[in-house]
């Protein structure tokens, strides 16, 4: 430890989705001085959303009455492909961009340095740093969101695979014969069948043929509008189709993380993401249920399945751990 500190030692994290932005600042000790929350709005394109994200942060800032001179480095966590050693996105789909600077553009905007990382990997170090996956060594995270993604810490490292792309726990094949096409072309995928939007995609067909639901109230008519925090209400209020929904969800979810037990023998399996963020409470029980039944015995002897403990915060604490690795 300095005994002084440096006056620019002030941390922004950020947490880039394609529905919302989430911004932190955090002072020299790691605490978080203020968050603030913005739509994505997509639709504007890469210019325009880098402009709300500087908002975001500009607001946040704000917020903790902190200087932009005194902030060390901002780290945004992107949902897509990073290169160029946190430089470039090189694809991110549901942002609709292929190789956008965003780094360089940002820092424009801010006059501060600012790197990037994936999103899943952000939410993936928090776990590891500030969650549940504190004291363990090796363990999988899934995070269940719009999509679902994986991150695999192992012996204590990250593990990102020969090409980077280890950890697409989604698009494991938990349905062999006529499952749902997946997003990434394949069929059968987990993400096509217990992601938040396979959820809510199977909830409308049954509401559209005419099925009753406390849902088609709750998001006023607008079923473009059902979230996970109106999925969380349904089932409290017994909604019996989406208590099968989701039951049938963790059924999914505990066969997938059943593959990862048997293949890894991890200590924890560490769950995060809107839904379980939402739901986690139901969710976890049942999901543990389904993965013992599909476990060997040798792995799951000791196996915990576990709730990240870090809600929404996930990504803009990953966004800040990458931010204070460029600071160093
Ligand atoms: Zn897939």
């Amino acid at each position: 430890m300095k005994r002084h500190a440096r006056p620019h030692k002030y941390i922004v994290g950020v947490d880039l989705g394609g529905t919302k932005i989430l911004a932190a600042v955090f002072d020299p000790r790691g605490r978080m001085l203020s968050r603030e929350k913005k739509s994505t709005r997509p639709e504007r394109g890469a210019a325009g959303v880098l402009d709300r994200v500087a908002d975001c942060v500009n607001e946040a800032l704000a917020a903790a009455a902190v200087p932009h001179t005194a902030v060390a480095a901002m780290g945004v966590g992107v949902p897509g492909l990073i290169t160029g050693g946190g430089a470039v996105v090189r694809m991110a789909p549901n942002l609709h961009w292929q190789n956008v600077a965003a780094a360089r553009q940002l820092s424009q905007r801010l006059h501060f340095p600012v790197t990037l990382i994936n999103d899943v990997q952000a939410g993936t170090l928090a776990v590891q740093q500030f969650g549940a996956g504190r004291r363990l060594r090796t363990f999988v995270c899934m995070f269940i969101g719009t999509g679902i993604g994986g991150g695999l810490v192992l012996n204590g490292e990250l593990y990102r695979g020969s090409a980077g792309a280890a950890g697409e726990i989604g698009h494991m094949v938990v349905v062999a014969e006529d499952g749902p096409r997946c997003g990434c072309g394949n069929y059968g995928c987990l993400e096509a069948v217990a992601s938040r939007s396979a959820v809510v995609r199977r909830i409308v067909t049954a509401i559209e043929k005419g099925r009753s639901s406390v849902v088609t109230e709750l998001c006023d008519g607008n079923l473009r509008r059902i979230r996970s925090r109106i999925l969380a209400e349904a089932y409290r209020e017994g909604d019996k189709l989406v208590r099968a929904v989701i039951h049938d969800t963790c059924e999914y979810l505990g066969i997938g993380a059943a593959n990862l037990i048997n293949v890894l023998n991890p200590e924890a399996v560490i769950l995060g993401g809107g839904l379980i963020e939402a739901l986690g409470s139901v969710m976890l029980p049942r999901i543990t249920r389904a993965a013992m039944a599909h476990t060997i015995s040798a792995s799951a002897e000791r196996v915990r399945i576990l709730d990240s403990g870090l809600g929404d915060d996930a990504g803009i604490l990953g966004g800040a751990i990458a931010a204070r690795q460029l600071a160093a």
